[in-house]
């Protein structure tokens, strides 16, 4: 939306108060941030009492939810852009500028094509590789705002790709829902494993990531490409949500704790050094105790660095919706507490195991007072701060040995 802006002669404005046009750009995938939103519409109002002029539109996922609703009564945004219109973005900002009022929600049933587009100042960038989800777990808004799954060509993905590299890109991390199911739906014939070859060839390219594999769908073709590939990483992001079978299933996820156990200890038998992440949800409909103390054992047993963890909050026209909201706020609140305290000596515990050993760091910063610090991400995507005599820039990768672990990062000194 950015770079639509600029080419229409629009150009970032230094603090909000100077802006024009404001875009939140929105998440509708748990009540909370969909919470914000009004809030922050509610700020934005008064801001336009003083600046009649100011246009502000709401982009993203409650965009797609809430439609024509944002732009009456008490919320009155200027213009409203669903997940799938991006595109008219360009479009539309003339008209809005002079003052018409618009909503394009309308998702498209055709193929995906995104432009490629510059992005600014970082060693590390985003690629879409497909939008949309066919799966509808129980309790998620996605599939109803984004459609239906749709992949991208991999040659106008590769084109992107090596655009970015070329303007200095050296990390890519590649954005889907459920990334293993890509290019069900294209002409050509070719799947996620297959789409990974093809951007390993891309000269220049110092790594690869991608977010989010479906724990049905992790298949053993994958785990091979990531045993095979150089540039993609150690770190695989795969959801468990739950360890108790009885809310997995209610859940709708097709997968038991046995099951994803399983490729979980495959994955990390061919991937040596392998990091795993995972999101969980906890206070599902009818949790009780001891499915709460199946996730606890799941978290314990699969030792995950990094985990997301979230109370349970209902969407809107999710099958979920009919079960009843039945655990309490602060059953809730418990519950999730203390999974990310049981997480908290987990995370500490694997950190240690970096100590004394030697890491692959890319630099994305400097200390902003000591020019002797650099900041990065290893492989497995943990936070490693560093001291160097030499200059490093943005980008460059480091073999940095690791001194001490804290709790969010690690510490080390420069090797080369
Ligand atoms: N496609 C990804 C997840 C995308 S949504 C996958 O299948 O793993 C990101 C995370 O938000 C989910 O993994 C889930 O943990 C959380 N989430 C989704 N709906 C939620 C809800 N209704 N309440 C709480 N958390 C939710
Ligand atoms: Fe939502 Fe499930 Fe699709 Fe992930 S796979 S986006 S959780 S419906």
């Amino acid at each position: 939306m950015g770079a639509i802006l600029q080419e229409n002669g629009f150009s970032p404005a230094e603090q909000i108060d100077e802006a024009d046009i404001i875009i939140i750009n929105t998440c509708s995938v748990r009540e909370k941030p969909q919470n914000k939103v009004t809030s922050l519409l509610g700020r934005l109002k008064n801001m336009k009492i003083l600046k009649p002029q100011l246009k502000v539109g709401v982009a993203g996922c409650v965009a797609q939810q809430m439609e024509n609703d944002l732009l009456k009564g008490n919320v009155r945004a200027d213009f409203v852009i669903g997940t799938d219109n991006i595109d008219s973005l360009g479009d539309i900002i003339d008209p809005v500028m002079r003052g018409e009022r618009i909503c394009q929600t309308s998702i498209s049933k055709d193929g995906l094509s995104i432009p490629v587009f510059k992005r600014v100042g970082s060693p590390s960038s985003f690629t879409t590789i497909m939008k949309g989800c066919d799966n509808f777990c129980s309790y998620c808004i996605v599939p109803y705002v984004r459609g239906r799954e749709k992949s991208r060509s991999s040659d106008e993905i590769l084109d992107e790709i090596k655009f970015l590299v070329d303007s200095g890109v050296k990390e890519i991390t590649l954005l889907g829902q459920n990334v293993n199911s890509y290019g069900k739906n294209l002409e050509e014939i070719i799947d996620f494993p297959q789409l990974l070859y093809r951007i390993n060839d891309v000269e220049g390219l110092g790594r690869l990531r991608f977010i989010t594999s479906h724990p049905k769908d992790f298949s053993y073709s994958l785990m091979e490409a990531m045993r095979d590939l150089d540039k993609v990483c150690e770190y695989l992001h795969l959801p468990l949500q739950s360890g108790s079978d009885r809310i997995l299933k209610a859940m709708n996820r097709k997968y038991s704790y046995g099951e994803y156990r399983e490729k979980v200890q495959m994955a990390k038998e061919m991937i040596p050094e392998l990091a795993l992440s995972s999101d969980f949800i906890v206070g599902f409909p009818d949790e009780s105790d001891e499915d709460y103390e199946d996730t606890l054992n799941a978290l314990k047993e699969i030792e995950y660095e990094t985990i997301f963890a979230f109370n349970y909050s209902v969407r809107p026209g999710t099958s979920a919706e009919k079960f009843e909201d039945s655990v309490s706020k602060e059953i809730k609140s418990k519950r999730l507490s203390r999974l990310l305290d049981i997480q908290r000596g987990i995370m500490a515990k694997l950190s240690d195991a970096y100590v004394g050993k030697t890491v692959e760091v890319m630099v994305e910063g400097s200390g902003k007072r000591d020019e002797k610090q650099f900041s990065g991400r290893n492989r497995q995507n943990k936070v490693v701060n560093f001291d160097s005599d030499k200059q490093y820039k943005p980008g460059d990768f480091v073999k940095v040995k690791v001194k001490e672990a804290k709790p969010n990062s690690l510490y080390g000194v420069s090797e080369d």
